[in-house]
C-alpha cells in the first residue's frame, strides 16, 4: 500500500539520520488516543519485523482528566494487536484540573513529564517515542520565533534531564495528512482529547495559516523542515555563530528579546 510505503520511508529517514533506535532498546510509545500516536506505533511495530537490529515495542496512555470518551475500546484494539499497553491515570494531573481548571499548556505538560517518565520505569523502557508530526515542527518553529524570540523547534532526539530515557519523535517528516489517512485505515479507535478543540489558540491560528498558504504553496512544511536542517548562520544574528570578521562573538551571548525591545509586551 502506497500510503504505508511513504509512511515507513520517512519513518525510517528520521530514524536513521537522528540515530533513534539502536540494538536492544525497549521503546515505549506514549498513546494519547489521537492519530498520530496510533500511526507512529503502527509504524514502529512494522519496522521492528524489518529492521536489522533487534529492539522491542510496548506502549502506554496517561489518563489527565481530558478525555472525551471512555478509553475501554483503546484497550480491546491493543489487546486484539497484541501489544504490550498501560493505561494510567495520573492522579495528580486529575488533582490539577479540578484546582485550576483554566491551567496552561506549561504546567499541564510537566505533569505529563513526570507521569511519562514514572511510567516509562515501570515498562522497564529506555526509550520513550512522541507522536510529534512534520506540522508540530512547523508550527513550533513559528511560534517560537514570533512568539518567543528564539528560532528553535522541537528536538527530534533528546534525553531526560537526569539522562535515563531517550526521547524520540520518529514522525518528525510525517505529515498530519499521512497520519490521518493511515489511521483511518487502521481502523483505531481514536480518543478525543477536549484541548484538541479549544479554539483561539495561537497553534488553531498557525494551522489556519498553513492550510490557507499550503493551497498556492503544497510544499510549504517540507521547506520548513528543510531550512531546520539547513542553518546559514552567517545570515542570521547571533553572535555567537557569526565569523570574528562579521562582529562574531562567543562572549557575551546575544541579547535577550527583552534586550533587544524593552517595550514588547510579554505574550
Ligand atoms: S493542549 Fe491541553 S492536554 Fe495539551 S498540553 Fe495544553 S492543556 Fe495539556
Amino acid at each position: 500500500m502506497d500510503l504505508e510505503k511513504t509512511l515507513l520511508r520517512k519513518v525510517g529517514q528520521a530514524i536513521e539520520r537522528f540515530d533513534m533506535i539502536r540494538n536492544g532498546d525497549r521503546i515505549a510509545v506514549g498513546l494519547s488516543g489521537g492519530k498520530d500516536s496510533v500511526t507512529l506505533l503502527e509504524a514502529l511495530c512494522l519496522l521492528q519485523k524489518r529492521a536489522p537490529i533487534d529492539f522491542e515495542v510496548c506502549a502506554f496512555t496517561v489518563e489527565q482528566g481530558k478525555f472525551l470518551a471512555p478509553i475501554a475500546p483503546f484497550g480491546e484494539y491493543m489487546k486484539e494487536r497484541g501489544i504490550e499497553w498501560l493505561y494510567v491515570r495520573d492522579e495528580p494531573s486529575i488533582q490539577l484540573i479540578e484546582d485550576q481548571p483554566d491551567h496552561g499548556c506549561d504546567l499541564c505538560s510537566r505533569f505529563r513529564r513526570r507521569a511519562v517518565y514514572e511510567i516509562a520505569a515501570r515498562m522497564n523502557a529506555n526509550v520513550i517515542a512522541l507522536g510529534h508530526t512534520a506540522d508540530d515542527f512547523c508550527e513550533s518553529l513559528l511560534r517560537n520565533a514570533m512568539y518567543t524570540g528564539r528560532l528553535s523547534a522541537l528536538p527530534a532526539v533528546t534525553w531526560s534531564a537526569k539522562k535515563d530515557f531517550r526521547l524520540i519523535r520518529p514522525l518528525v517528516f510525517v505529515g498530519e495528512d499521512i497520519t490521518r489517512a493511515y489511521s483511518a485505515g487502521l481502523g483505531a479507535p481514536v480518543i478525543p482529547c477536549g484541548c484538541s478543540q479549544k479554539t483561539g489558540t495561537v497553534r488553531r491560528s498557525l494551522r489556519d495559516i498553513f492550510a490557507e498558504l499550503e493551497q498556492d504553496h503544497p510544499f510549504l512544511k517540507e521547506n520548513l523542515l528543510t531550512a531546520m536542517g539547513n542553518i546559514d548562520h552567517s545570515r542570521l544574528l547571533d553572535t555567537r555563530y557569526l565569523a570574528d570578521d562579521a562582529g562574531g562573538k562567543s562572549q557575551p551571548p546575544s541579547p535577550s528579546r527583552s534586550e533587544l525591545f524593552p517595550v514588547v509586551m510579554e505574550l
